[in-house]
This record gives C-alpha cells, structure tokens and sequence, in this order.
C-alpha cells in the first residue's frame, strides 16, 4: 500500500477500500484491490445507481467491502 505522500498530483485513493490509487477523477480504471471502478458519477454522488460502471452505488459498494463481500455481485 502507498503511502498518502507518495500520491502525485490528482491521484486519489480508492473511495471503497482506500488501499487501490486512481490516476484522477472519472478515469474508469479498476480498483486493483476491491475491483471498484472509477466511475465520477459515483464520486460525486455516492448514492448515485444506475447507469453506473459499479452494479452498487458507492456507499452500497463500501458497505459490501468492509463486511468482506464482493461489491461486483
Ligand atoms: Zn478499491
């Protein structure tokens, strides 16, 4: 896991599981370690559903990863 420090400008960590780095807002990549993607829609409204690159919303998703669930299903 990185260091906050080690972030370069516009990086941001996970919003699920705080672990994976995404290059900036909206990029659509995978989170390597919760499999969440970089949906900006999701960031802005964490309640945010469908149409969605996440089958849950962010807070669902969050919910999900910290009692050990896939958030993919
Ligand atoms: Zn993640």
């Amino acid at each position: 896991m990185a260091e906050k420090n080690n972030l370069k400008q516009g990086e941001f960590f996970c919003p699920v599981c705080g672990k994976g780095i995404f290059d900036g807002y909206n990029s659509l990549e995978e989170c390597e370690c919760c499999g969440w993607r970089n949906d900006g829609r999701q960031t802005d409204d964490p309640n945010f559903a469908r149409p969605s690159s996440n089958v849950h919303t962010l807070n669902e998703s969050r919910e999900l990863y910290n009692k050990g669930m896939s958030i993919l299903k």
